[in-house]
């Protein structure tokens, strides 16, 4: 018999948003409700994350934080649930992707 493990994750489960500076590592995190815009640079090195100008990304951001607040809402409302299938973070420590751990 061969047995399987899937992770879903609902949309309530998620409680705050990270943001990792990919040059100097410094992780930055954000409670969820309060997330307004990605800060324009890194808080330590001051690496930039999005241009000055960059609206399209800023946009998107805002419009993916929007899209999961309304899903969240409809779900609160409606009769059914949703949910997100995630990688099993312990079948895949070789390759780095259980960063659940790594903070
Ligand atoms: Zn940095």
């Amino acid at each position: 018999m061969t047995t399987q493990t899937k992770n879903f994750i609902e949309l309530s489960d998620i409680i705050a948003l990270r943001i990792d500076c990919k040059k100097c590592k410094t992780i930055s995190v954000f409670p969820f409700e309060e997330f307004r815009d990605i800060p324009q640079s890194c808080p330590n090195c001051e690496q930039e994350f999005i241009g000055f100008n960059d609206n399209v990304t800023k946009h998107t951001i805002r419009d993916f934080m929007k899209a999961i607040r309304a899903v969240s809402s409809l779900t609160e409302k409606g009769q059914f649930s949703f949910s997100m299938e995630i990688a099993n973070v312990n079948s895949d420590v070789s390759s780095g992707r259980a960063s659940g751990s790594k903070v």
